[in-house]
């Protein structure tokens, strides 16, 4: 992870400061990529999550009819056709479809690292082409498929979603994601380094350890890229008790590849060929018998043929 850091000290500091705030947002590699061309306007106001007595309150999300295309040299690929939807206060709202539909890319647009093309994405009825980008990427926070770890200590790699964070607060965030066990058998407990040269997390464990930050920083927004590998069923079973309370009392955007981790979700959304094909609750949609019915009884059927052709991509 060092080699991918380095180029970024020539960076200018505010954009290492978004990439302080933001290591997990997107693979590393993926945002270095990523020509910073997305800027504040210049009079842009912080994302006001207050309401009239100044109490802090929970942000609804809206992308109103939203398109966008991915422009390469070569092409113009339209993933997303006035695409709509609400997530409100406190509720979660799940993305699934087929690989390719545009899941992570409406996620990619509700953190801005790309402007819409038609239509627009608000946050608590504010258009987030208006408000500052450290305020927006403030207020989310993201458990992403493959987690970075530090060349540090868990503490350190827990700690980073909040520096200032007291070894009360690291113990009860290690403790609700569930990983506290797992960092107490650890030869130094917290101290114990991880990465290249220290211990190996296991996919589990280093989502546990993405938790425990989100926990630490505790924004009001949270989007779970769930990981497409298959973990054996109790592994499951305990990711999905600290997923859950993780997303408790957020505003959440699930971008979902095992479909019994949504079952309860408030509204799941089927993307495809760019539009939303179907929509409702787990129990709506298999009662049209669509592609989420397809996709569920898939997934009922054979979850090893499935598991194993995402291994294989
Ligand atoms: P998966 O389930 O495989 O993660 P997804 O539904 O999340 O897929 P996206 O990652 O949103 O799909 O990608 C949608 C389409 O846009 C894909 O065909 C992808 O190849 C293309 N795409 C993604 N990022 C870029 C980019 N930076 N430039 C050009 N095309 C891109």
């Amino acid at each position: 992870i060092m080699q991918v850091f380095e180029p970024l000290q020539w960076i200018g500091s505010s954009y290492r400061m978004i990439m302080k705030q933001f290591t997990d947002m997107e693979n590393l590699v993926d945002l270095l990529n990523l020509k910073p061309e997305i800027s504040d306007i210049p009079d842009a106001q912080d994302l006001d999550l207050s309401d009239s007595n100044g109490d802090t309150i929970l942000p609804s999300i809206h992308f109103n009819n939203v398109s966008f295309s991915y422009k390469t040299e070569t092409a113009t690929v339209k993933i997303l056709d006035g695409v709509s939807f609400r997530v409100e206060p406190g509720k979660s709202v799940a993305l699934v479809g087929p690989t390719g539909a545009g899941k992570s890319t409406v996620f990619r647009l509700l953190c801005r690292f790309y402007d819409v093309d038609d239509g627009e994405v608000l946050v608590e009825n504010q258009n987030i082409k208006n408000i500052t980008q450290l305020s927006l990427r403030q207020a989310i926070g993201v458990v992403p498929q493959d987690t970075v770890l530090f060349n540090d200590t868990i503490a350190y790699n827990i700690g980073f979603g909040k520096r200032e964070a007291t070894d009360e607060e690291l113990i009860d965030a290690a403790r609700r994601a569930q990983i506290l066990p797992f960092i107490e058998s650890s030869p130094d407990g917290f101290l114990t380094l991880v990465g290249e040269r220290g211990l190996r997390l296991s996919g589990g464990e280093k989502q546990r350890v993405a938790i425990a930050r989100t926990l630490l920083k505790n924004p009001p927004i949270l989007i779970l890229d769930e990981a497409t590998s298959a973990l054996d069923s109790l592994t499951e079973k305990k990711i999905q008790q600290s997923l859950n309370e993780v997303s408790k009392g957020r505003t959440t955007l699930i971008i979902a590849h095992r479909l019994s981790t949504i079952i309860h979700c408030d509204e799941i959304l089927v993307l495809k060929n760019g539009i939303i094909a179907e929509r409702g609750t787990h129990n709506q949609l298999l009662s049209i018998q669509g592609e989420y019915a397809n996709l569920w009884n898939q997934q009922l059927n054979s979850p090893d043929n499935i598991n194993k052709e995402e291994d294989d991509e």
